[in-house]
């Protein structure tokens, strides 16, 4: 296969990128010294070493975050989004390095690291817009006497923690609403795609972003470095992208200073398609919603429900284009599928396959596998899968299909309904009605009726149940990052 990249090309984007923590505008070493690889998933192999942070580094990120937090609340909104605006267009400019960047530390093909690159800009200009648009309300008191004034203030400084699936996204859907409310911030990457985020602190210091007011900090001990700064009385919120499971125990650590709270968790999106579904649509929408990211996604559809006059056409359907799909490293010509993170998400993929397996499932395609190197798994579709399959109730993170069957719509929204996750659901059907009549029942932030991606900067992302609370995006982004503070006037 060739490659449309070549490793020079490699080896310069690689060169360009600051190693270093960024701390109150400048590029430094980890305190003690240390550092930490970043593997590239397709090969195994180390591409870069990056600063390892300690605990006295965390602290000196907070110190800066808070040394920057009255200056910049009191920057006027328009200065605000115009640095905003100049970081848009800044990434754009360099989406094809960022695109290549991205695929060398997570994996992905370049299609969709170009795509990721293009979804990250898009909410640093969305928040651009959306910073001169903050305000307040005036009332008269019920009784006439005084007068009601609400104003919206930034929370103060601000800890983001990220994941790797989306190394560039997850993190400007924070940094964009937290800059454009006024806020400050300490950023942590995750240790596995650290690349990315510290290339973005570079483009947002050459948008003029004033020092101090974004600190990123890289660390292999996520635990200890971040109790840290959640521990401080200095922070005021915590917004996190991650695990469910991780989520939960840092929701009890901001309880000491009482933070404010946003927690983007883990999904286990349903894929419905009701008996009157058009056909070339859900198979067209079930690509997208299981293989963006090689199911690497919070929103990745997780369990396919089919009505059962369709389950067998659109399985073999559904199984045809999966089999079709080019599985390899994702810098090459023609690549559709890249690698999954690491070994041990490998290893959960095929283990959550044999389980529904042993328990009779059917491999329609896929269930192995790929390559001697890196960390590949065959895109796959599973039949007939019964209830109870490990691969219905957790998370897969990877390239699987599990295709189940039902009679009713009220069955299949039963079905959807039963899991302790509600991020996403997907729903297919030509009826306004009924499409109307799911979207409300179902348990979940987010329903996409007719399509299989609903991530949108325009549009509030987010999920209820063990998927977490608050928002990102849309109008809704930027109050997370805003208190309301009320005037009583007595005239
Ligand atoms: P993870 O929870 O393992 O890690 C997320 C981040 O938390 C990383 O930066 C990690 O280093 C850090 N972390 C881990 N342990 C920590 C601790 N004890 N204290 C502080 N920080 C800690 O998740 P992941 O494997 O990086 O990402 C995959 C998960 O993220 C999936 O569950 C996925 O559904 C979820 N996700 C959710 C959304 C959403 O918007 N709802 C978006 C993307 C990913």
């Amino acid at each position: 296969m060739s490659s449309v990249v070549t490793p020079d090309r490699e080896t310069a984007v690689l060169g360009r990128v600051p190693t270093g923590l960024f701390l109150a505008g400048r590029w430094r070493p980890a305190a003690a010294g240390g550092v930490m690889p970043v593997e590239d998933p397709s090969t195994g192999e180390r591409i870069a070493e990056v600063a390892d942070a300690d605990v006295a580094d965390a602290r000196s990120a907070l110190d800066a975050a808070v040394a920057a937090q009255g200056a910049w609340a009191a920057t006027a909104p328009r200065d605000r989004g115009e640095i905003l605006r100049r970081a848009f267009e800044l990434v754009t400019a360099r989406a094809e390095d960022l695109a290549l960047l991205m695929t060398l530390e997570m994996g992905k093909a370049l299609a969709e690291s170009r795509a990721e690159i293009a979804y990250a800009a898009e909410f640093l200009r969305w928040f651009s817009e959306e910073a001169v648009r903050i305000s307040g309300r005036w009332s008269v008191a019920p009784n006439g006497a005084t007068r009601l004034l609400t104003m919206k203030q930034p929370v103060g400084p601000c800890l983001f923690i990220t994941p790797w699936n989306f190394p560039m996204a997850m993190g400007t859907r924070k940094i964009g609403p937290a800059v454009a409310a006024g806020c400050t911030m300490v950023v942590k990457p995750a240790s596995a795609t650290p690349l990315s985020m510290l290339a973005l602190a570079g483009i947002m210091a050459e948008a003029g972003l004033p020092d101090g007011v974004l600190n990123v900090v890289t660390t292999s001990r996520s635990g200890p470095v971040m109790r840290e700064v959640l521990g401080d009385p200095r922070l005021r919120k915590l917004s996190f992208t991650g695990s469910t499971e991780v989520g939960r125990t840092l929701v009890e650590a901001s309880a000491a200073q009482l933070l404010r709270v946003s927690m983007e968790l883990g999904g286990n999106a349903p894929f419905i398609v009701l008996a009157d579904a058009d056909l070339d649509a859900a198979v067209d929408g079930a690509m997208l919603a299981k293989m963006r990211n090689m199911g690497e996604a919070c929103t990745a559809a997780n369990r396919f429900l089919v009505h059962e006059s369709l389950a067998e056409e659109f399985t073999g359907r559904l199984a045809e284009r999966m089999a079709a799909l080019v599985v390899g490293r994702g810098v090459e010509d023609g690549v559709d599928v890249g690698p999954l993170i690491d070994a041990a998400s490998r290893e959960k993929v095929a283990g959550l396959v044999s389980d529904a397996v042993d328990r009779g499932a059917t491999v329609v395609t896929g269930g192995t596998p790929v390559g001697q190197r890196g960390y590949f798994y065959a895109p796959t579709v599973l039949a007939d899968v019964p209830p109870g399959s490990r691969v219905l109730a957790e998370e897969i993170f990877g390239p699987v299909a599990p295709v189940t069957t039902f009679g009713t719509d009220d069955e299949a929204i039963a079905l959807a309904n039963r899991s302790e996750f509600g991020l996403v659901c997907y729903v297919y059907t030509r009826d306004l009605s009924r499409a109307v009549h799911t979207a409300e029942a179902l348990e979940s932030g987010m329903v996409g009726v007719n399509q299989g991606v609903v991530s949108n900067p325009a549009a509030p992302f987010g999920g209820v149940k063990h998927s977490g609370f608050g928002r990102e995006g849309g109008a809704e982004g930027i109050e997370e990052y805003l208190e309301v503070k009320y005037v009583g006037m007595a005239l």
